[in-house]
Formats: C-alpha cells, structure tokens, sequence
C-alpha cells in the first residue's frame, strides 16, 4: 500500500509518501519514496520535496489554500517530472495517516477517520485550539482530493498516554474542574514515545510485559514518559505542551503563580503571558539568543557566554531531575531512551544528563556515546544496571503502519510493533 502521511499545521503541510503493507511491516521493509513541506498557504506555495534518492526539489505554485495545494502536490507526484514510478494517479495512494494533535478522553489508538471520528476531533478542538482545527482542515482537504472512498487514519499524540492512571493524570485543583473543562494531563509526543519503546523492545529481544523504560524526546519539543509494562504510566507534558521540560521556546514546569506575576508586572494579558511563555521562553528565553540547541553550543564552545551556559545547564538540569522523578515513580527502570533532534544528535547533551546518575546504575560509555550521532545504539557501559540507548525516532513511519494497520482490519495492531528501517533526515 502507498499511505500519504500529512501532518497539517496553521502555514505547513509536512508530508510523506511511504510504501508499507503488512509484509513489508513485517520484514522491515518499508520504502519512503519522498518526503517534504508546503509551506505558506494563501497566493504563492513553496513546495520543498526530498526524493528517495537524497536529491532535492522546490518548486512555487499559486493556490489558494491547503486543499488546492495538496491537489497540485498530487498532479505533480503523479507525473513524470516527479519521477515516483509507484504514483502514476491519484488512485495509487490507498490510504492517508493524519498526524493529529489532541484525541482527549475519546481515542485511546489510532482510528479509521469516520464522521463519528471527525466530531470527536472536532470535540477536541478546546484542548488544542491552535492545532485540532489545521487537523481537521488536513483530513477535510484529503477527502475532496482522493474523494470520500479513500481510507483516511487519524494517530493521536495522546493515545499513547491514555494508560497513565489517575493519580499521575490528576492535578491538585478542586476536583470539579476535571469534569468540567476536562482539565488533567493528556501529554503529546506519543507518537514518537511508543515509536522508540516499540524499537527498544525488537532492539533488546523483550516482551512488552518486559519494557521498563524512560525516554527523553529532546527536539524542539521536549518531553519525558515513564514507561512500565510497555504502557504510558507518566509525562512530563500536561494539559497542553507547555508543562515539563525546558524546550527551544517553552518554558516547560514553572510555579503557577508566576503567570499572574508577569502579567501584572508587564501589563500583559493572559494570553499575551501564555504567548510568552510558549514562545519567548526555554533555550530562547534563558540563552537571549537561539531557541536552536546546535546554535548554542557552537556559541558555548566559541565564547562561553554565560547566560548560554545557563541555558544549557538548565535544560539539562530538569531533564536529569525527570529522570529521577520517574525512577522513583515507576519504581525502577531499565533503560533510558534519547530520541528528537537533540537526543540522537547530541553527545554532550546526553553526557550533560547523565552525569551523576551513576548511583542509579548508568555508566556513560564515552566511546559509544561519541560514536552513535543521528543513528541508533546502547551508550551505555555493558555492566550498566541502568542503560541508556539512543534511537532516532520515525513518527511518520508508525502513522503510515498504523494506516495500515486500521485499513485492514487489525484493531488491536495500532499499538504493535515498528522499526526504523526508512528513516532519513528531517526536512
Ligand atoms: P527536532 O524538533 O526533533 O527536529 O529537533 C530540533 C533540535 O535538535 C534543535 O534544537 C536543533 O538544534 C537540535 N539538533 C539537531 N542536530 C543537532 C546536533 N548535531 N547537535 C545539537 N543539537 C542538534
């Protein structure tokens, strides 16, 4: 099956096209056949797409929204300048997988999109508002495209964590407040959690029963889960994205009071501080100068500039004491898994937050975590009681598998097995 995944935001369409059917699952042997970017919807598009072959293509086109600028994507997939000898018509993409942001209560797993589907996601669009509505615009345009026939697959960023019990998932607000406006935690990034949980476990030859885990998704965003028994038992994220870690722009964890400090202090409205705290904040904030790890540590090595420092001693700082945190909820763990764009590219940032967990059985193996840059491997030392591993993370990958997997009918297989087999660089 060729399954288009689309990840719709406010001004982008991220997509890719992937080659994937249950034998290729299977074997490991699912093919990317490109992947890419529309960017800027509204008069002039920017078509940026990265081919199988590593080569690049961009092209400008006039369409008028997300909707004509997937079809022209479409027509020039199809023809022959694109090359896709897979794709010759519309009819030979057999499924889409959405990226969607916020399934709430409602999706535990990935979901066939039925019109059922649609309002509960539509339900969702109080919980993320900036996000559920670009969702759905992705999935409405894909419909008038393929036409209503062609299976189309939501994949929460939330289903993942639906396993976190009650006591991990409340916050300490009167109790009402819960079912009233649905406040409690939800966490994101599940897709790439159990994407590199599901990975460590065919790396390490366990069961799920057997996967003890903590891993870091440290990119741009940035979020810890504890994982026990192969389930979600605990995120960093809440509510909404903003709680946890320090990430490029988020403040992540802060105390809530502080909100209404600076919005009487800088004459701001609350939503101007949420703005700031989303946007202004993290690495941007502390360091006063990129939100980009990479930025920042050729600035450290260059000048040693001291709030750059600062912002890096933070980020790694909360990280080490989530580490903790969920070591100590969990009630042990085996292994801790690195992933996103800092984690698999990053040894310094790994060593950072490593460094003293000795007393929990992790010895840094200098050598392997030098070595293991954008690919995956244990970096750990052999005799660690606590290992840390390093697996580059393939969302798309697992929305396209599990497109597959709800097309033809294995309910339970949308929280199976995945492997890395097609990944490449991000756009
Ligand atoms: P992501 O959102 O997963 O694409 O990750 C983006 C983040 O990864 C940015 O902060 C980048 O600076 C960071 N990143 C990517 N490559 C490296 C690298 N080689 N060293 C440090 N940070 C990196």
């Amino acid at each position: 099956m060729n399954v288009l995944v689309l990840n719709a935001g406010s001004s982008s369409l991220k997509f890719q096209l992937i080659a994937t059917d249950r034998e290729a699952i299977a074997a490991n042997k699912d093919v990317r056949l490109c992947r890419g970017q529309i960017n800027r919807f509204g008069g002039e598009v920017v078509i940026e797409v990265l081919m199988r072959d590593g080569s690049r293509r961009k092209f400008a086109a006039s369409t008028r929204d997300m909707q004509a600028s997937l079809e022209h994507l479409m027509q020039w997939l199809a023809s022959d300048a694109s090359g896709i000898d897979e794709i010759r018509a519309l009819s030979d993409v057999h499924a889409v997988g959405h990226r969607v942001v916020h399934g709430g209560e409602l999706f535990a797993e990935s979901m066939l999109i039925t019109d059922e589907v649609l309002k509960g996601i539509e339900d969702c669009i109080e919980l993320a508002p900036l996000h559920n509505p670009n969702n759905i615009k992705g999935i409405l345009a894909a419909r008038q495209v393929f036409g209503p026939k062609l299976p189309q697959v939501a994949v929460f960023d939330t289903s993942f964590h639906h396993s976190i019990p009650e006591h991990a998932y409340l916050y300490a607000i009167p109790y009402h407040l819960y079912p009233r406006h649905r406040i409690r935690r939800y966490g994101f990034h599940g897709t790439s959690h159990r994407y590199v949980s599901e990975r460590y476990r065919m790396l390490r030859g366990v069961s799920k029963e057997q996967t003890n885990l903590i891993t870091l998704h440290l990119g741009n965003g940035c979020s810890a889960a504890a994982i026990r028994g192969g389930l979600s038992v605990d995120t960093s994220m809440g509510m909404t994205p903003l709680e946890g870690l320090v990430m490029g722009t988020r403040s992540g964890d802060l105390d809530p009071a502080i909100v209404g400090l600076i919005a009487t202090k800088e004459s701001l409205s609350i939503t101007e501080t949420e703005a700031l705290l989303n946007t202004q904040s993290g690495l941007l904030g502390l360091s006063g100068l990129s939100n980009d790890m990479r930025v920042l540590q050729e600035e450290l090595k260059g000048h040693d500039d001291r709030r750059v420092r600062l912002a890096i001693e933070v980020f790694c700082y909360r990280a080490k004491k989530y580490i903790g945190a969920f070591l100590a909820g969990m009630g042990g763990s085996d292994a801790i898994v690195f992933t996103g764009g800092i984690g698999e590219n990053s040894a310094d940032i790994r060593a950072r937050i490593c460094a003293g967990l000795e007393w929990a059985g992790l010895k840094l193996d200098e050598k392997r975590n030098q070595q293991t840059v954008g690919s995956e491997g244990q970096i750990s030392t052999d005799d660690s009681s606590l290992h840390a591993f390093v697996i580059p993370t393939d969302e798309e990958l697992l929305i396209a598998r599990d497109a597959v997997r709800c097309v033809l009918g294995q309910p339970d297989a949308a929280h199976s097995e995945s492997s890395s087999k097609t990944r490449g660089a991000r756009m």
